[in-house]
C-alpha cells in the first residue's frame, strides 16, 4: 500500500458542466482506493456545478481524506486538520469536511479533538455526504452510477483511471486497522462495474485499475460463482479500453483461472503485485496472513510460466514484532532468489486496536532502518540488472505527465519511462525504444507516431 499524496487539480473540470460560482479543494492521502474516493466525491461536486481549487484559501468546501494505516499518515492529516483551524475562525461560512479511515467508528472521539470540522463522514456512507451539501441533493439517487473520474482529454490527460470493485477486507492480518475501519468483504455487482467501465472509456480512459484491499477476492460474497478471472474476461470486453490492470491481490486467492486470464486478454497487463510480506513462515504466521512462503513463490513462478516478460512487484514489512536477524534473512533470500521488479518496504509501526499492538514492539528502530536499507540495497542492485536487460528493447508507453521538459509513462509491465520529445505526448500512447537505464526508471525514444 503506498502512502502518498495527492489533489484534485482545477484543469479536472470538463467545460461541459455547470459551474456555480463555488470551489472545492480535495486533499487525499494514503492508498489508490483512497483517491478513487476523493475522485467519486470530485464528481459529485463538479456535477452539482462545483469546481476545483488549488488551495484551502480558495474554496467554499475543503475535503481532508485520510489514512490509518500508519501512524506517520495518521499524524500528516492531524497536523492538516491543526493547520486549518485559523482558516475556519477567517471564513465561519467555509465548509470543513473529514473522511477516510480515520473516521470509521470514531467519529464522536474526532469530534471531540477537532471541533472546527463541519462533517466527519464513513468512507462507504456516501449519502451522508450527499446530505450535508444542499446542491447534491438534486443529484440522481443512485450514486454507484456516478463515474469516478470526469475526463476531458482535450484540457485533461486524465487517461488512466481507479475504479473500486470490492470494500473491506475478510482476513485479519495481526497488524492491519483496514478490516475494522472498512469492514467485510462487499463486492460491487459485474454489471455495475462494467457499466462504470464503459462510461470512462466513453470519456477517454485508456487504462483502468480495478481495485480492491483483497481484490482478488472479489465474487465471493455474491450470489452465483462468478469470480475475479470472469469480472477480468468482461471487462476486457469494454470496447475501446486498452489497458486492464487489478490491485490489491492477497497470495491465498491468486487462482491459476486468475493468471490464465491475465494471460490471455488483450488487455491485461503483464504486471503483477503480490504482497508476501516476510519471507518466513514462522514471521508469516505471526502476521495470521494465512500462507506460507512456498504458495507465493509457486504463484509467482506459475504467473511468470503463463507470461514470459512479466514484471512483478510485492510489498514487504521490516521489523515485525519478533522478527530475529536470521528471520529477517529469510526475507532477504527469497526476495534475492525471486529477482522481483519492484518491492515497496515498510518498517513495522504499531496500529492501535490491532492484534499486533497488544505485542512488544520489541525490534529495536536502529535495526529497523538497517533491515529496511539492506532490502532496498539489494532491490537497487537488482532491478538495476533487470532494467539494463532492456537496454535497446522496444515499449508501448501510455504518458500521464510532463515535468522539466520530460515526458513522463509507464509501460505495460508499470515500468516508469521517460522521453524528451517535441510533439504533445500526454494522454497518448507511443512504441519507445529504450536508450538508457537506472534502477528507477528508463529513459527512450519515440519510434513512429504516438497514438
Ligand atoms: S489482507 Fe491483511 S493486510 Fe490486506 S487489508 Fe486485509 S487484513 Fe489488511
Amino acid at each position: 500500500m503506498t502512502s502518498r499524496v495527492q489533489v484534485i487539480q482545477p484543469t479536472f473540470a470538463p467545460s461541459r458542466l455547470p459551474d456555480n460560482g463555488k470551489r472545492f479543494y480535495i486533499w487525499t492521502i494514503g492508498c489508490q482506493m483512497n483517491e478513487a474516493d476523493s475522485s467519486r466525491v470530485a464528481a459529485m461536486l463538479m456535477e452539482a456545478g462545483y469546481r476545483a481549487t488549488d488551495s484551502e484559501a480558495t474554496a467554499d468546501i475543503v475535503i481532508l481524506n485520510s489514512c490509518v494505516v500508519r501512524q506517520a499518515a495518521e499524524d500528516k492529516v492531524a497536523g492538516r486538520l491543526n493547520a486549518l483551524i485559523r482558516e475556519k475562525r477567517q471564513r465561519p461560512d467555509m465548509s470543513l469536511v473529514l473522511t477516510g479511515c480515520m473516521v470509521t467508528n470514531q467519529q464522536e472521539k474526532l469530534a471531540q479533538r477537532f471541533p472546527h470540522v463541519d462533517l466527519f463522514f464513513d468512507p462507504s456512507d456516501f449519502d451522508t455526504f450527499k446530505a450535508f451539501v444542499p446542491e447534491l441533493s438534486d443529484l440522481e439517487d443512485d450514486l454507484e452510477t456516478l463515474p469516478h473520474y470526469y475526463v476531458d482529454t482535450a484540457t485533461d490527460a486524465r487517461v488512466s483511471a481507479y475504479v473500486p470493485i470490492i470494500y473491506g477486507c475478510n482476513f485479519l492480518c495481526s497488524y492491519c486497522i483496514v478490516p475494522y475501519r472498512r469492514g467485510k468483504e462487499r463486492s460491487r455487482p459485474m454489471a455495475e462495474i462494467v457499466s462504470e467501465v464503459e462510461h470512462l472509456v466513453q470519456r477517454g480512459v485508456r487504462d483502468v485499475t480495478l481495485l480492491g484491499q483483497t481484490v482478488n477476492a472479489w465474487g465471493h460474497d455474491l450470489d452465483g460463482d462468478a469470480g475475479l478471472a470472469d469480472l477480468l474476461r468482461a471487462v476486457d470486453g469494454v470496447e475501446g479500453l486498452e489497458r486492464l490492470r487489478f490491485l490489491t491481490s492477497h497470495p491465498k486467492y491468486m487462482g491459476d483461472d486468475i493468471l490464465e486470464a491475465m494471460a490471455d486478454l488483450p488487455t491485461a497487463c503483464e504486471h503483477l503485485n503480490l504482497p508476501v510480506q516476510a519471507g518466513n513462515n514462522d514471521v508469516l504466521k505471526r502476521m495470521r496472513r494465512t500462507y506460507t512462503v512456498d504458495l507465493w513463490v509457486d504463484r509467482i513462478q506459475k504467473a511468470r510460466e503463463l507470461m514470459p516478460g512479466l514484471t512483478v512487484a510485492t510489498d514487504i514489512i521490516v521489523g515485525f514484532p519478533g522478527e530475529t536477524d536470521e528471520q529477517f534473512d529469510d526475507t532477504l533470500t527469497v526476495l534475492r532468489e525471486a529477482e522481483l521488479d519492484k518491492v515497496h518496504v515498510a518498517m513495522y509501526s504499531p496500529r492501535p486496536g490491532t492484534l499486533s499492538a497488544r505485542w512488544e514492539d520489541d525490534v529495536p528502530a536502529d535495526v529497523k532502518h538497517a533491515r529496511h536499507t539492506a532490502v532496498e540495497q539489494q532491490q537497487h542492485d537488482i532491478s538495476e540488472r533487470l532494467n539494463q536487460k532492456r537496454l535497446g528493447e522496444s515499449v508501448e508507453v501510455l504518458f500521464d505527465s510532463f515535468n522539466k521538459g520530460r515526458w513522463g509513462g509507464r509501460s505495460r509491465g508499470n515500468t516508469l519511462v521517460h522521453v524528451e520529445d517535441s510533439r504533445p505526448l500526454l494522454g497518448k500512447m507511443a512504441d519507445i525504444r529504450i536508450t538508457e537505464t537506472t534502477p528507477w526508471y528508463v529513459m527512450g525514444s519515440v519510434v513512429g507516431d504516438p497514438r
